[in-house]
């Protein structure tokens, strides 16, 4: 029997999960996008950007294209998302699993500082360094505005709207990052402190193991919290699930 799975994406994970539903005859795949991005990698299948306009809006959708499974593989960052999809499937009766990739590991030699938000982040920066990589995306940036007396190497996919710290340098990239490449921009900007999410995955390591090697302190940001629903790491985890226990209630 066929089924029509909706992904709720914009990671590299979504697209992967997209990718192998999309092979299989009997399932529809749809990928959703939230649409910030300008240009955006998409994935294999059907795609639909753009909000849903909350969980009224999603819950209507579900219904409406006869949504029988929904993966929410959104950004660990994604807070407004994730909760907006458990209220809808909560609503529609439609099982939702959550696929999140696992945190970043500290290994030995790291001098990590955890935070809870962007903007513990800034205020962390004085007692913690100058020179600042700071790769935590486009959004909240606003936090770091006002911060004086450091200069910041910011790095993100497109261009942010916030206002920047006075003495910056943007970089408009994205990954995966490579290891002498985080190295080299280290160097090249006499990097003294690093600030990250805690995204996790491996397109952004990097930069945490350039940090280790150059003996810098990384502030990480850490994961917002979440309803609590079914949840896996892995792709393959989330094909085991559409193939049994998104059936079983
Ligand atoms: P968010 O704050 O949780 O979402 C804000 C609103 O944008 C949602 O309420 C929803 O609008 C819409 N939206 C978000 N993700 C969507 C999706 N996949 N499909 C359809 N609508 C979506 O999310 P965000 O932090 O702005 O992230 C936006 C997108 O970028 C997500 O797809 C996420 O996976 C990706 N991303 C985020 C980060 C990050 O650091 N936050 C990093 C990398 C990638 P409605 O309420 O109108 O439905």
């Amino acid at each position: 029997m066929s089924q029509t799975v909706l992904v709720l994406g914009g990671t590299a994970e979504a697209r992967e999960l997209a990718a192998a539903l999309d092979r299989r005859a009997d399932t529809r795949v749809i990928s959703t996008l939230a649409g910030r991005i300008a240009r955006p990698r998409l994935p294999a299948g059907e795609v639909r950007i753009g909000g849903f306009g909350g969980p009224e809006g999603l819950a209507s959708y579900l219904a409406q294209e006869s949504v029988g499974a929904v993966i929410d593989a959104t950004h660990p960052f994604a807070q407004r998302m994730s909760a907006s999809a458990h209220a809808a499937c909560a609503r529609a009766t439609v099982p939702l699993l959550r696929l999140e990739r696992p945190p970043f590991r500290r290994r030995p030699g790291d001098d990590w500082r955890r935070v809870a938000t962007l903007e513990q982040a800034a205020a962390a920066i004085p007692a913690a360094g100058r020179r600042v990589f700071l790769t935590t995306g486009r959004q909240g940036l606003g936090a770091f505005a006002d911060i004086g007396g450091a200069f910041f190497l910011v790095r993100c996919v497109d261009r942010p709207e916030a206002p920047l710290p006075a003495d910056h340098v943007l970089l408009l990239d994205r990954g995966p990052f490579k290891l002498g490449g985080e190295l080299a921009l280290i160097d090249r900007h006499r990097i003294d402190l690093v600030i990250t999410k805690d995204s996790g995955g491996e397109h952004t390591e990097a930069k945490l193991e350039a940090a280790r090697r150059r003996g810098l302190p990384v502030i990480v940001v850490a994961r917002p919290p979440r309803a609590d629903s079914p949840a896996v790491a892995t792709v393959a985890e989330a094909l085991a699930w559409l193939a049994g226990d998104a059936h079983a209630g």
